[in-house]
């Protein structure tokens, strides 16, 4: 029988997203199992103990990063950082879990998606990992397919892109059958919200204009193009009443569009995290959850767009600075406290992917997915020191507070002052369940309480009824002022892909 393994964390300020204690941390076998004050009897350590010491610093559940394409094979390149040295760089920021896309393409199975990007990452990974699986076409196959994905195969989410048009593009009568089909299995419906045929038109124009550099992406992509798909998928979302994950919000508009969902009761979280990480006045409060979009790509894979900027490879880096760059913006700069903090890089995610306690929080049955947080110490950026596969660093020469020094996953001591401990496939898949508490609570508590019923009144026309759970209050409304009361659940965020071109120009 292998030995037990028996780790103490001692003397340091525990934080989660709804309080901090100063408390030392008992971990065995990989699960916390001790949180406070004298965890170990008086007297000799039992063999085998290992104490790190934390006084002074931090102790953070580890975090979680929702969103990453490690090794993606996207406009005929491959991201460069693949799940072995992707995984790796998280750990060095402090992220112990990743949340990866299998993303067919259109006409193809989802579940030989899903089983391929297993085989890629199984063998591979170095910290824990999930995968959200992408809707890029519609038909039966696909709606049953997402349904043993949901039941057999651990996944809860699925992604639906409004870009990417002739690619991943969806329309919206497919995002209406998609959105359906996840309220029935209780998945998570994302979209990337950008309308894909405006901003086809637009690149067109800016070719035919001459304007083939970097500062056409931008150009081909006004505001205006997000905030109109978002506001499409919310109302999609809404009519259905399904949860709704914006993965992406970049401009001030769409953010506007999802916090006005929110405040109206028909969503409930949303964010925005601009690449060079302004959380903004008045943003931080909407900010649910934080993921990187770490999609990277060398300077040699993104000069294929040198003379047409719709062959740059679309994509930065961020997996291993995100939750240095959060506290850097978020919590040096005063515009949120440390359990904030842990909320939006960690414990949200947890809760909305259905992770939660196991991961997300620092608890007793929790998996040991920590991080000893020093907040005084400061770091400098760069590609040169970095971890990733990348050749460049769009955070290049930023000054962060806050320094992971010690992540532990799952009980293992996996880095630590600057050196890992952890090897290829120490990482493991992550199921996740279906109708996650934290979202579909509410979704079912709406279904019950408002039911519609039509029928036709000689006098009035058609009638819609809405029905409270109890049958007692029948109030009846012309069905085309009828209010639809469905909620839609915004979360948002990973952003740092709104300027990537001009980034990576200079590498050129
Ligand atoms: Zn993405």
């Amino acid at each position: 029988m292998a030995a037990r393994s028996l780790l103490l964390i001692r003397g340091g300020r525990v934080v989660n997203d709804d309080s901090s204690l100063e408390a030392d941390v008992l971990v065995e076998d990989g699960v916390v199992r001790a949180v406070g004050r004298h965890v170990l009897p008086p007297g000799d350590a039992p063999a085998g103990l290992r104490v790190l010491d934390a006084a002074g610093k931090l102790v953070l559940p580890g975090g979680i990063d929702t969103h990453t394409h490690m090794q993606f094979p996207f406009m005929g390149s491959r991201s460069v950082d693949d799940f072995h040295l992707g995984t790796k760089a998280a750990l060095a920021g402090g992220t112990t879990m990743i949340m990866d896309f299998a993303i067919p393409h259109k006409g193809h199975s989802l579940i030989e998606a899903f089983d391929t990007w297993r085989s890629w990452a199984d063998p591979k990974v170095c910290c824990d990992y999930s995968l959200h699986v992408a809707v890029t076409w519609w038909s039966d196959q696909v709606k049953e397919e997402m349904k043993i994905l949901t039941q057999d195969k651990g996944v809860n989410s699925f992604k639906m892109f409004m870009a990417y048009k002739d690619v991943y593009m969806v329309r919206d009568v497919e995002l209406y059958e998609a959105f359906s089909r996840c309220k029935e299995i209780g998945a998570i419906a994302q979209v990337h919200a950008e309308n894909g045929d405006l901003i086809a038109e637009g690149a067109k124009k800016m070719l035919a204009l001459g304007i083939t550099g970097p500062e056409g992406h931008e150009l081909c992509r006004p505001e205006a193009v997000e905030a109109e798909a978002t506001l499409r998928a919310i109302t999609i979302a809404s009519a259905v009443n399904c949860p709704l994950y914006v993965v992406h919000v970049m401009s001030k508009s769409a953010a506007k569009v999802v916090a006005d969902a929110r405040r109206d009761g028909t969503g409930y979280a949303c964010g925005r995290n601009t690449k060079d990480g302004d959380l903004g006045k008045g943003h931080s409060g909407d900010l649910t959850t934080t993921g990187s979009d770490n999609c990277t790509f060398n300077s040699c894979q993104k000069a294929l767009g040198k003379d047409d900027f719709t062959k740059i490879p679309n994509g930065v880096n961020g997996v291993e600075d995100r939750m240095s760059i959060i506290w850097e913006k978020g919590v040096h700069s005063g515009k949120m406290d440390e359990n904030r903090f842990v909320a939006v890089t960690s414990t949200n995610a947890a809760k909305i992917f259905n992770l939660y306690p196991r991961k997300g929080r620092i608890a007793v049955g929790s998996d040991a997915d920590i991080v000893i947080w020093d907040p005084k110490a400061t770091r400098t950026i760069s590609a040169k020191t970095h971890h990733q596969a990348v050749n460049f660093n769009i955070f290049e020469g930023m000054v962060c507070h806050g320094v992971p020094l010690v992540t532990i996953s799952r009980g293992k001591v996996v880095y630590e002052a600057g050196v890992f401990s952890v090897s290829a496939g120490d990482g493991k898949f992550i199921p996740r369940k279906p109708f996650a508490e934290y979202i579909y609570k509410r979704i079912k508590q709406r279904d019950q309480i408002t039911s519609i019923e039509s029928s036709d009144s000689p006098s009035l026309g058609k009638l819609s009824s809405i029905r409270t759970s109890e049958n007692l209050d029948v109030h009846e409304v012309k069905s085309e002022k009828r209010m639809l009361l469905f909620p839609s659940q915004l979360n948002a965020v990973s952003p740092w892909r709104s300027k990537p071109y001009f980034n990576s120009l200079r590498s050129f």
